[in-house]
């Protein structure tokens, strides 16, 4: 789960990690109230959405007025933000973040993140903050500075120092970044983060801060922390994503126009990357699972008909633990309550595989059997274009 700047920001100020004063705004008249009450000679209206890039893209603006920053505000509010992150629909603005505006000497770039290989965490830093990081790794490698953290063990001075000498943190600054440091790290812990992320994280006129603040949630944990799920914000989130959640569905919106109902996740990558190769484009990743029931499937067969993108309909299952039956009942409960606007294709192979073609073929629905991955493929990517 992700939250807004301006609640990672509290958060930060809570664990000690020295961030800016900001206050939040939902229209242009508490932006300009917002500015009144931070005391500064300029202040940065910040787009509240849930992509990075927003500098960029011009989500992040510098006013030197009270009239000012109410006019960004004004613009910014109720319209959407394009970014490279936000997909081609945009986020929108419901909020803006006013913070007071600094001198900034230099920007650097720390995040904390899960270390897989290595079972614990690793701090990430390069001394080109302000930039994406992912392309700082692949066009200045060297420039990235790395310190794993083992979990029983924490924080200690060395690993700061590591940091601060890689990446050039001034000596003075050096206590602060070991303060910095171990807050991060007792956040991530304690709320069960998967990354928390500054960047920047600057040399300004009053000492290093963090001008940007990051956190996602591991959603399994979620349940353990009611305040922080608290902070969700629906309205960021792809709706067909916050639907399928309900139906406890493993779902991915994507762009294209072919909905895809498959089971295992293997199955469900290699059913997409088909679907590309005979010149298709999927309009989602859809892992059923193994356990998922005839309401759940019901439901997922819903969210891909009322997907106004999609043009053809490629159900492939593969029956094991999940039996081809419950697939075929889902499909036509969902059919029924909905209606079927576009063509369909199925290919049920495994458990169960003749009875669910027997309870498809009964349910009057127009179907297009298919007899092989390949054939159902070619047949779902010919009705899309159709
Ligand atoms: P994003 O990462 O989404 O583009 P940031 O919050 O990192 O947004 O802001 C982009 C840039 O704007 C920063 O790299 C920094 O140079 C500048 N900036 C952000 N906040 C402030 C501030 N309070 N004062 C001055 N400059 C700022
Ligand atoms: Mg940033």
């Amino acid at each position: 789960m992700n939250i807004h700047e301006y609640q990672a920001n509290k958060l930060f100020s809570d664990y000690g990690i020295a961030v800016l004063p900001g206050r939040v705004a939902e229209t242009k008249e508490q932006a300009a109230e917002a500015a009144r009450e931070l005391d500064g000679a300029s202040w940065v209206v910040k787009a509240q959405v849930h992509a990075g890039g927003r500098g960029k893209a011009g989500g992040v603006k510098l006013a030197h007025s009270i009239d000012e920053v109410e006019e960004i505000a004004g613009k910014m509010l109720n319209s959407r933000l394009y970014t490279h992150q936000s997909g081609s629909k945009g986020a929108p603005i419901d909020k803006v973040f006013i913070v007071v505006g600094v001198e900034i000497h230099k920007e650097y770039y720390l995040a904390l993140a899960t270390d897989t290989k290595n079972a614990g965490l690793m701090f990430v830093a390069s001394s080109e903050g302000g930039m994406e990081i992912e392309k700082v790794a692949q066009e200045t490698p060297d420039a990235i500075a790395r310190q794993p953290v083992d979990l029983a063990i924490g924080v200690k001075p060395y690993m700061c120092n590591n940091i601060a000498e890689k990446i050039g943190i001034p000596k003075e600054q050096q206590p602060n970044l070991a303060k910095i440091m171990t807050a991060m790290f007792q956040l991530f812990v304690e709320k069960d983060c998967s990354m928390v992320e500054i960047n920047p994280l600057a040399e300004t006129s009053v000492g290093l801060a963090a001008l940007d603040s990051k956190i996602n949630f591991e959603d399994n944990a979620l349940m353990r922390h009611s305040d922080i799920t608290e902070l969700r914000d629906l309205a960021q989130e792809d709706e067909r994503e916050v639907e399928a959640a309900k139906f406890d569905l493993n779902y991915v919106g994507l762009e294209g126009d072919i909905g895809c109902m498959v089971n295992g996740a293997g199955l469900a990558m290699a059913t997409m990357d088909m679907i590309k190769h005979f010149g298709g484009n999927p309009a989602n990743f859809l892992d059923v699972g193994g356990s998922a029931s005839e309401e759940n499937i019901s439901g997922a067969f819903r969210l891909l008909i009322s997907d106004e993108n999609v043009k053809s309909i490629l159900v492939n299952i593969f029956g094991g633990i999940m039996k081809c039956d419950v697939i075929a009942s889902g499909i036509v409960a969902a059919a029924k309550k909905v209606g079927l606007s576009v063509p369909l294709v199925v290919r049920l192979e495994g458990t169960n595989a003749e009875i669910g073609t027997r309870i498809l073929a009964d349910s009057g629905l127009y179907i297009i059997p298919a007899d092989t991955f390949e054939s159902g493929v070619r047949a779902a990517v010919k009705a899309a274009q159709a």
